[in-house]
């Protein structure tokens, strides 16, 4: 098939197994990192595709990364907006770093890949950019008002740009994961994650591979026809809660 993906922050967690489903898929992938060597140097090792570090809120970075990555690669067809993190606290004690911070790492940070590739997906009349938003981002949750508006962020983005792209071949969508077995939803203490997973219907978190296969789908060729959507993958948490 010969095309490229490019999945930020995707050396640990949701994002490796969406690197891994998409190299399985046939595509030449690029992981991108913010500072963890050693999840970098295992993704290199372990799943064979090519790691670049660079910080996804930060413009000419990405700019410098994605030269880096075409020069290698080819051009990228399939941009996977993954990085993200959490600063969490109630919006009482939220500092502005704590907001800026958040907006920057998880909202901008799709802006500044997605722009960067968009003229490329244009000219050449095939794109697909699927944008990793929360089950939060979708209902709001207590102490994430950063997490939360930025997620929410990330869908207005992807119905905008969904009507930008649709003729020139370019799909843009939303996955909203509830809550993942990673490294992210370990870091919650163990008396709130089982008050969580209680409250999803099947009974457990998700898998990574879940979010990755819904990626996968997304990024065919198959999905032409869904463009602007927010797929949900959360074990009917959203409608339970
Ligand atoms: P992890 O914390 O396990 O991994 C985060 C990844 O993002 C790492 O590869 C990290 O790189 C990278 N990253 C963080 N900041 C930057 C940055 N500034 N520049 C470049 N890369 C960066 O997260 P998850 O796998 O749990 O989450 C992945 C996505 O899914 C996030 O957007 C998250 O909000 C979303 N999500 C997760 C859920 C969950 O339950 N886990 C639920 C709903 C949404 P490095 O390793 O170098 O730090």
């Amino acid at each position: 098939m010969g095309r490229v993906a490019l999945v930020t922050g995707g050396t640990r967690g949701i994002g490796r197994a969406i690197s891994e489903r998409l190299k399985k898929d046939g595509y030449a992938v690029a992981a991108n990192y913010g500072g963890n060597e050693e999840a970098a140097k295992l993704c290199e090792q372990e799943l064979g595709i090519k790691c670049y570090k660079f910080d996804v809120s930060d413009y000419d970075g990405v700019g410098a990364g994605l030269k880096q990555i075409e020069s290698d690669l080819g051009p990228v067809d399939v941009v996977v907006n993954n990085a993200g993190i959490t600063w969490d606290g109630p919006f009482h004690k939220m500092t502005k770093e704590q907001w800026d911070k958040v907006i920057d790492v998880d909202l901008t940070s799709a802006f500044n890949v997605t722009r960067q590739v968009w003229d490329g997906m244009r000219e050449r009349g095939f794109g697909r950019v699927i944008n990793i938003s929360s089950i939060n981002g979708q209902k709001g949750q207590f102490g994430q008002a950063n997490y939360s508006a930025a997620k929410a962020g990330l869908i207005g983005l992807t119905k905008a740009l969904a009507q930008e792209g649709a003729k020139k071949g370019i799909t843009v969508n939303v996955v909203a994961p509830g809550y993942i077995d990673t490294e992210m939803v370990r870091a919650v203490p163990e008396k709130v994650l089982e008050s969580i997973i209680s409250t999803i219907p099947v009974g457990r978190l998700g898998k990574a591979e879940e979010i990755a296969s819904m990626c996968a789908y997304l990024a065919s060729e198959e999905a032409a026809f869904i463009t602007g959507a927010t797929m949900t993958v959360n074990g009917a948490q959203y409608i339970a809660g």
